[in-house]
Protein backbone atom coordinates (compact mmCIF):
# COMPACT_ATOMS: atom_id res chain seq x y z
CA UNK A 1 0.00 0.00 0.00
CA UNK A 2 0.96 3.27 -0.76
CA UNK A 3 1.33 5.41 2.19
CA UNK A 4 -0.80 8.88 2.16
CA UNK A 5 1.92 10.62 1.66
CA UNK A 6 3.05 9.31 -1.44
CA UNK A 7 0.16 11.50 -3.23
CA UNK A 8 -0.19 14.90 -0.57
CA UNK A 9 1.29 16.13 -4.08
CA UNK A 10 0.19 14.30 -6.84
CA UNK A 11 -0.68 15.36 -10.49
CA UNK A 12 -4.11 14.14 -9.00
CA UNK A 13 -4.29 16.28 -6.29
CA UNK A 14 -2.75 19.03 -7.99
CA UNK A 15 -5.94 18.68 -10.52
CA UNK A 16 -8.37 17.47 -8.43
CA UNK A 17 -11.36 20.14 -9.78
CA UNK A 18 -10.85 19.66 -12.94
CA UNK A 19 -10.73 15.83 -12.75
CA UNK A 20 -13.93 16.09 -10.72
CA UNK A 21 -15.32 18.33 -13.54
CA UNK A 22 -14.31 15.57 -16.62
CA UNK A 23 -15.63 13.07 -14.31
CA UNK A 24 -19.23 14.52 -14.50
CA UNK A 25 -18.90 15.51 -18.14
CA UNK A 26 -18.66 11.91 -18.44
CA UNK A 27 -21.55 10.81 -16.27
CA UNK A 28 -23.67 13.27 -18.33
CA UNK A 29 -22.13 12.46 -21.89
CA UNK A 30 -23.35 8.42 -20.82
CA UNK A 31 -26.80 9.49 -20.42
CA UNK A 32 -26.55 9.64 -16.57
CA UNK A 33 -28.39 12.21 -14.91
CA UNK A 34 -25.58 13.98 -12.46
CA UNK A 35 -27.98 14.95 -10.12
CA UNK A 36 -29.52 12.13 -8.86
CA UNK A 37 -28.77 11.36 -4.96
CA UNK A 38 -26.31 7.97 -5.85
CA UNK A 39 -24.10 10.33 -8.37
CA UNK A 40 -23.85 13.48 -6.23
CA UNK A 41 -20.49 12.47 -4.79
CA UNK A 42 -19.14 10.70 -7.64
CA UNK A 43 -17.00 12.74 -9.31
CA UNK A 44 -15.49 13.42 -5.87
CA UNK A 45 -14.86 9.47 -5.22
CA UNK A 46 -13.66 8.59 -8.65
CA UNK A 47 -10.45 11.49 -8.00
CA UNK A 48 -10.01 10.53 -4.49
CA UNK A 49 -9.54 6.52 -5.92
CA UNK A 50 -7.67 8.38 -8.43
CA UNK A 51 -5.11 9.79 -5.95
CA UNK A 52 -4.52 5.96 -4.82
CA UNK A 53 -4.46 3.67 -7.44
CA UNK A 54 -2.55 6.54 -9.39
CA UNK A 55 -0.10 7.42 -6.77
CA UNK A 56 2.88 5.06 -8.71
CA UNK A 57 3.54 7.91 -10.50
CA UNK A 58 4.89 10.11 -7.53
CA UNK A 59 7.22 7.13 -6.36
CA UNK A 60 10.67 6.54 -8.10
CA UNK A 61 10.82 2.54 -7.85
CA UNK A 62 14.84 2.63 -7.57
CA UNK A 63 14.46 4.41 -4.78
CA UNK A 64 12.39 2.28 -2.90
CA UNK A 65 14.30 -1.01 -2.50
CA UNK A 66 16.31 0.94 0.54
CA UNK A 67 19.30 -1.89 -0.59
CA UNK A 68 21.86 -3.04 2.20
CA UNK A 69 24.71 -5.88 2.24
CA UNK A 70 25.19 -9.13 2.71
CA UNK A 71 27.95 -10.91 1.79
CA UNK A 72 26.88 -14.09 3.40
CA UNK A 73 23.77 -14.74 1.33
CA UNK A 74 24.07 -15.87 -2.16
CA UNK A 75 21.00 -18.31 -2.04
CA UNK A 76 17.73 -17.74 -3.79
CA UNK A 77 15.30 -15.40 -2.07
CA UNK A 78 11.68 -15.47 -2.74
CA UNK A 79 8.51 -12.92 -1.87
CA UNK A 80 5.69 -14.45 -3.08
CA UNK A 81 2.34 -13.62 -3.35
CA UNK A 82 2.83 -9.96 -3.69
CA UNK A 83 -1.33 -8.10 -3.97
CA UNK A 84 -1.22 -5.51 -6.63
CA UNK A 85 -3.61 -3.67 -8.14
CA UNK A 86 -3.19 -2.03 -11.20
CA UNK A 87 -5.11 0.32 -14.24
CA UNK A 88 -4.82 -1.21 -18.05
CA UNK A 89 -3.61 1.46 -19.89
CA UNK A 90 -5.70 0.10 -22.74
CA UNK A 91 -9.49 0.72 -21.33
CA UNK A 92 -8.24 2.20 -17.96
CA UNK A 93 -9.89 -1.06 -16.53
CA UNK A 94 -8.96 -2.50 -13.24
CA UNK A 95 -6.41 -5.21 -13.35
CA UNK A 96 -5.22 -7.11 -10.38
CA UNK A 97 -3.45 -10.79 -8.73
CA UNK A 98 -0.40 -11.51 -7.28
CA UNK A 99 3.50 -10.88 -7.94
CA UNK A 100 6.30 -13.56 -6.99
CA UNK A 101 9.78 -12.22 -7.04
CA UNK A 102 13.03 -14.36 -6.47
CA UNK A 103 16.12 -13.32 -6.78
CA UNK A 104 19.76 -14.68 -5.87
CA UNK A 105 21.91 -11.69 -4.22
CA UNK A 106 25.30 -10.71 -4.69
CA UNK A 107 25.99 -8.76 -1.51
CA UNK A 108 23.27 -6.65 -1.75
CA UNK A 109 19.92 -7.91 -0.24
CA UNK A 110 16.61 -5.77 -0.28
CA UNK A 111 14.25 -5.17 3.03
CA UNK A 112 11.44 -7.84 1.95
CA UNK A 113 8.76 -5.31 2.22
CA UNK A 114 10.87 -2.64 0.19
CA UNK A 115 9.70 -5.66 -2.52
CA UNK A 116 6.31 -5.08 -2.15
CA UNK A 117 6.66 -1.19 -2.15
CA UNK A 118 8.38 -1.89 -5.31
CA UNK A 119 5.60 -3.38 -6.75
CA UNK A 120 3.03 -0.77 -5.18
CA UNK A 121 5.15 1.82 -6.91
CA UNK A 122 5.33 0.09 -10.64
CA UNK A 123 1.54 -1.18 -10.46
CA UNK A 124 -0.08 1.74 -9.44
CA UNK A 125 -0.08 3.63 -12.38
CA UNK A 126 -1.36 3.04 -16.42
CA UNK A 127 0.02 -0.02 -16.71
CA UNK A 128 -0.08 -3.42 -19.25
CA UNK A 129 0.77 -6.72 -17.17
CA UNK A 130 3.94 -7.46 -19.53
CA UNK A 131 5.71 -4.62 -18.59
CA UNK A 132 4.87 -4.45 -15.19
CA UNK A 133 6.91 -7.60 -15.21
CA UNK A 134 10.22 -6.22 -17.13
CA UNK A 135 10.03 -3.27 -15.02
CA UNK A 136 10.28 -5.29 -11.84
CA UNK A 137 12.30 -7.32 -13.36
CA UNK A 138 15.03 -4.99 -14.64
CA UNK A 139 14.87 -3.10 -11.39
CA UNK A 140 15.91 -5.65 -9.60
CA UNK A 141 18.55 -6.15 -11.42
CA UNK A 142 20.04 -2.79 -12.03
CA UNK A 143 19.52 -2.08 -7.96
CA UNK A 144 20.61 -4.87 -6.35
CA UNK A 145 23.34 -6.24 -9.15
CA UNK A 146 22.39 -9.87 -8.19
CA UNK A 147 23.25 -12.96 -9.32
CA UNK A 148 20.27 -13.38 -10.94
CA UNK A 149 16.58 -12.56 -11.07
CA UNK A 150 13.22 -14.25 -12.01
CA UNK A 151 9.37 -12.57 -11.63
CA UNK A 152 6.24 -13.75 -12.25
CA UNK A 153 3.16 -11.82 -12.08
CA UNK A 154 -0.62 -13.05 -11.88
CA UNK A 155 -3.30 -10.89 -13.37
CA UNK A 156 -7.03 -10.96 -13.68
CA UNK A 157 -8.38 -8.15 -16.55
CA UNK A 158 -11.65 -6.65 -15.95
CA UNK A 159 -11.41 -5.86 -19.55
CA UNK A 160 -11.53 -9.46 -20.42
CA UNK A 161 -14.53 -10.13 -18.22
CA UNK A 162 -16.81 -6.97 -18.82
CA UNK A 163 -16.17 -6.77 -22.29
CA UNK A 164 -14.87 -7.70 -25.47
CA UNK A 165 -14.08 -11.41 -25.19
CA UNK A 166 -15.84 -11.70 -22.52
CA UNK A 167 -13.68 -14.72 -20.34
CA UNK A 168 -14.44 -13.83 -16.40
CA UNK A 169 -11.84 -15.99 -14.04
CA UNK A 170 -9.20 -16.08 -16.57
CA UNK A 171 -5.49 -15.25 -15.48
CA UNK A 172 -3.24 -14.05 -17.37
CA UNK A 173 0.84 -15.19 -16.34
CA UNK A 174 3.50 -13.09 -17.13
CA UNK A 175 7.22 -13.75 -16.42
CA UNK A 176 10.96 -12.29 -16.92
CA UNK A 177 14.06 -13.64 -16.26
CA UNK A 178 17.82 -12.10 -15.84
CA UNK A 179 20.90 -13.41 -14.96
CA UNK A 180 21.36 -16.91 -13.83
CA UNK A 181 17.90 -17.43 -14.55
CA UNK A 182 17.62 -17.03 -18.45
CA UNK A 183 20.67 -19.93 -18.24
CA UNK A 184 19.66 -22.39 -15.76
CA UNK A 185 16.66 -24.05 -16.06
CA UNK A 186 17.18 -26.36 -12.89
CA UNK A 187 17.01 -22.55 -10.87
CA UNK A 188 13.87 -21.81 -12.83
CA UNK A 189 11.71 -24.79 -11.75
CA UNK A 190 13.06 -24.44 -8.21
CA UNK A 191 11.65 -21.04 -8.34
CA UNK A 192 8.33 -22.57 -9.60
CA UNK A 193 7.96 -25.18 -7.09
CA UNK A 194 8.11 -22.77 -4.50
CA UNK A 195 5.24 -20.68 -5.91
CA UNK A 196 3.63 -23.50 -5.19
CA UNK A 197 4.34 -24.81 -1.30
ZN1 LIG B 1 -7.50 -3.64 -21.22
Amino acid sequence: MAGKKDYVNSAVSRNREQIELHVKEILKLVGEDVEREGLLETPARVTRMYEEIFSGYEVDPREVLGVTFDEQHEELVIVKDIVYYSQCEHHMAPFFGKAHIGYIPSGKIAGLSKLARLVDAVTRRLQVQERITSQIADIMDEVLQPHGVMVVVEGEHMCMCARGVKKPGSTTVTSAVRGEFRSNSTLRSEFLSLLKT
